[in-house]
């Protein structure tokens, strides 16, 4: 079809997806346990943004004349790239869901797209709705299944043309490495963080204090650009831990449906043990194999306790929280070490939950080198009214996204990706266009041409 005519279906999803916001955000909450006001109100409207930012982009992407050194007519054609096929993690269904299929279907694309197991109803949904707008069957194509068997089948496969994968940088490793012995489809990767949150002096605290909070709590610390590293300057290390603190046991943590709820449960999963473990992770890998279906169900809260322990036996100062909250659903307590190393495991895994570690600093020099020394290199929030203090941070940070004063701010237009083992490739913006197209130089001989 036309790229107008895509450019049409898109806009055309997106207002249903507005018309059915309150469905949509219910069922992410459902399937992954992120307060329902903040499934709905904060998130969607962002992720109906990015389908009407790339439904802009359909009808604009067109090659160029090139002048070469010749008497020849040369242009190049962007096309789509064929099959997309797309693995997506379960910290947002939803969001990860746009920022995949937007583009690829902008660009004229098919896609296959698996969800993670523990979230597969947005994606449905969604799809359903793509399809109520017009879009052809087998153009979006949802495979809800597991990471072994349906993910690895889908980076493997010969007729797949292109592969997008979020997820953790482990999973990333696997993928890549079956993508080398298949058909080197390209590969774009966006994988884990262990984000520095600088805060400078000079900085406005209470300012500094909130969004430390939120940068590390928000959707249960299950982000992957998490703040999670919070770097303070000596000078105003003991006013900071005294407000963080005292912001962190003022979370309200419950019930993800009622009004006024800052934090739900960790994801969890259904567990199937009546499911046989699938013959292909006998093909795979070591890690995959010890992988038990019987215990996936609390995976994810188990995680963040251990490195909770982990945290108290290396001699972090445990300021508050840090258990389970009452005795019924994954609910974690709020919980916030101080003097955090920067060898700690707690400093240097990514927890994936409600955990905040306090580092403190002396200088810039110090705190630049510090930050940087992680396999990761995603997200950096830097808090300081300086400006050259600024401007060297941001240049000196090794990570694909620095937020100055703010932290978290998405948006469709700006590209999101990560340096290092955090990923390869970037979303979102124009920069995730080139993902999704090939480019085709065209070369004609120009026969006694009245100029070249
Ligand atoms: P994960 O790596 O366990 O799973 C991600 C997806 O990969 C799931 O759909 C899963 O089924 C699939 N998968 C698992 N094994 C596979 C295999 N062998 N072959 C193919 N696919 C396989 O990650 P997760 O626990 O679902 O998500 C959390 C991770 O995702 C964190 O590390 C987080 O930082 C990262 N993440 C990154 C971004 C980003 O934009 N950089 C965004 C969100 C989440």
């Amino acid at each position: 079809m036309t790229a107008y005519e895509r450019s049409r279906i898109i806009l055309r999803f997106a207002d249903l997806l507005e018309k059915h916001i309150d469905e949509i955000a219910a069922l992410e909450t459902w399937d992954n346990g992120k307060p329902y006001e903040q499934a709905a109100k904060i998130k969607l409207p962002i992720i109906v943004r990015i389908f009407h930012y790339y439904a802009g982009w359909a009808d604009k992407l067109h090659g160029l004349t090139v002048p070469a050194d010749g008497p020849y007519h040369v242009q190049t054609l962007h096309e789509p790239i064929g099959v997309a096929g797309q693995i997506i993690p379960w910290n947002f269904p939803l969001a990860m869901f746009a920022w995949k299929v937007g583009p690829a279907l902008a660009c004229g694309n098919t896609v296959v797209l698996k969800s993670a197991e523990q979230t597969p109803l947005t994606a449905l949904y969604a799809a359903k709705l793509f399809h109520e707008a017009g879009l052809p069957p087998g153009v979006l194509n949802i495979v809800s299944g597991y990471g072994p068997t349906a993910g690895a089948a889908l980076a493997s496969h010969m007729d797949v043309d292109k592969l997008a994968f979020t997820g953790s940088t482990d999973t990333g490793n696997i993928v890549l490495e079956l993508v080398a012995r298949s058909n080197l489809k390209p590969v774009t990767l966006e994988l884990g963080g262990k984000s520095p949150f600088i805060v400078c002096e000079d900085a406005d605290i209470g300012t500094a204090v909130e969004l430390a909070h939120f940068a590390l709590f928000f959707n249960q610390g299950q982000c992957c650009c998490a703040g999670s590293r919070t770097y303070i300057q000596e000078r105003v290390y003991n006013e900071f831990i005294e407000k963080a603190k005292a912001r962190a046991m003022k979370r309200i943590v419950g019930d993800p449906f009622k009004k006024g709820v800052e934090q739900g449960p960790q994801v969890r999963s259904l567990s199937f043990p009546h499911l046989p473990r699938p013959s292909i992770l006998k093909n795979i890998s070591e890690a995959q194999k010890e992988l038990d279906w019987h215990e996936i169900d609390s995976e994810q809260f188990e995680k963040v306790l251990s490195y909770v322990r982990s945290g108290i036996e290396s001699n972090a100062t445990l300021e508050c929280g840090g258990g389970q909250l009452g005795s019924k659903g994954f609910f974690i307590q709020p919980s916030f070490f101080s003097n955090v190393q920067d060898d700690m495991l707690i400093a240097k895994d990514e927890i994936f939950g409600p955990v905040q570690s306090i580092l403190k600093f002396k200088d810039i020099d110090e705190v630049i080198k510090r930050a940087n020394t992680t396999r990761y290199g995603l997200a950096a929030g830097v808090f300081t009214s300086n400006l050259d203090t600024a401007n060297t941070l941001t240049r000196a940070l090794k990570a694909g996204t620095v937020w100055v004063n703010c932290f978290d701010v998405f948006d469709a237009a700006i590209p999101f990706g990560g340096y290092k083992m955090s990923g390869i490739g970037r979303e979102k913006g124009i920069y995730s266009l080139h993902n999704y197209l090939q480019v085709k130089a065209v070369v004609t001989p120009l026969k006694e041409p009245a100029w070249l």
